[in-house]
């Protein structure tokens, strides 16, 4: 059976989350079970932009702090990195807003800028995902326009580097043919652990314009879909509802059947959110699943960037796969004829200044 713990932890004290997650760890073997002395880790957070740590966009810094004083403590090294939205240009940014580049020198850890890449089946990866021994991904439990979830697998697609992954969204903007991709990444760039943050969850409009929704949780386990599949049933959902572990299952890499997911720690039913907000692009929860591939076709919505918000830091702009942007002083515009609503732009917002626009019938059918 596949092993997944869940944990509450109610806050991110340093001290509380290192018991949670030290807990949650062991539950699934204990550190060492991952991990060997002399070896070296990375340790990839999900950091997608450049946000405080309250804002629940990115990794909290004191999970990621637990995690590798774990991994230091059975005499391994720890490395951070990740590759944000917007081609991880802004990564320095984000280190310093995130919480990440304090905490590492508190710790005196390393961090690590995706830049070098090693491909593997055409996909540029970054070069410390091979370099490194073992990898431990550290995810945030968040929604997510194109994808409904974005957590433990999903947290794999930031080990791909430069322009790839937007490109990608250009060519497989819808849900489906994403959730193919990501699974492929999955396939190749799959952690030996996965330590979830979900203590500050979000949901809406996530992965950067939702809203905090506390969870009060922490899981941990070796198999990432099974992971997801957990999450799922959290939010009230069931596993396959979510098209990325639905491909990974296919694929044969991970469980999500929860019959077989062997569960320790705190209840699951502890933590069901049933009223659990999801984005605004679909349908579930509110349209009878028989009805969801019917109306598929109907369902339309787009970004949109609210002009009083707008900071012009031209990040949405150099991130859109399309170049459908135009930031000016006195405008902000979308071309809708070249947009293909992979929603990168509201991803890598700093200022959560991109809503998304739904059309009539869906406001008419879900409110
Ligand atoms: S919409 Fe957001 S990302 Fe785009 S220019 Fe304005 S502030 Fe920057
Ligand atoms: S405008 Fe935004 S949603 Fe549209 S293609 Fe560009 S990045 Fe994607």
């Amino acid at each position: 059976m596949v092993k997944v713990s869940l944990v509450k932890c109610s806050d991110y004290n340093r001290d509380r989350v290192f018991d949670s997650v030290k807990r949650a760890i062991d539950l699934v073997g204990g550190i060492e079970a991952f991990v060997r002395k002399g070896t070296r880790v990375l340790v990839k957070p999900n950091l997608l932009s450049a946000r405080p740590p309250e804002d629940a966009v990115d990794t909290h810094p004191e999970v990621v702090r637990s995690v590798a004083r774990l991994v230091k403590s059975a005499g391994a090294t720890p490395l951070v990195g990740d590759s944000p939205g917007g081609y991880g240009k802004n990564i320095d940014e984000v280190f310093d807003s995130s919480g990440m580049r304090a905490m590492a020198k508190e710790e005196d850890i390393e961090l690590v800028k995706f830049a070098a890449s090693k491909f593997v089946d055409g996909i540029p990866f970054t070069r410390y995902l091979f370099d490194c021994d073992r990898v431990i991904s550290v995810p945030k439990f968040k929604t997510h326009g194109i994808t409904v979830l974005t957590a433990a697998v999903k947290n794999m697609y930031g080990t791909v580097t430069g322009l790839y992954k937007a490109e990608r969204h250009s060519k497989a903007p819808n849900n489906a043919d994403f959730a193919k991709v990501i699974a492929k990444v999955y396939s190749i760039a799959k952690p030996h652990l996965t330590v979830l943050d979900g203590i500050e969850a979000m949901e809406g409009d996530g992965p950067s314009g939702g809203e905090v929704r506390k969870m009060n949780l922490v899981m941990a386990g070796a198999d990432a879909v099974a992971i997801d599949a957990c999450l799922a049933a959290i939010m009230e959902l069931r596993p396959f509802d979510i098209l990325v572990t639905k491909e990974a299952f296919k694929a044969g890499l991970g469980e999500a059947d929860l019959a077989k997911i062997e569960l320790s720690g705190d209840p699951i039913a502890d933590f069901i959110a049933a009223d659990f907000k999801l984005p605004q692009t679909t349908a579930l929860k509110i349209v009878p699943r028989a009805l969801l591939n019917g109306i598929a076709g109907f369902i339309k919505f787009k970004p949109y960037i609210e002009i009083n918000v707008c900071a012009r830091c031209n990040l949405c702009k150099t991130t859109c796969p399309v170049s459908a942007i135009e930031i000016a002083r006195d405008h902000c515009k979308i071309d809708y004829k070249k947009c293909v609503r992979c929603l990168c732009c509201q991803e890598v917002c700093p200022y959560k200044a991109i809503s998304i626009k739904r059309n009539m019938l869906t406001k008419l059918v879900w409110g």
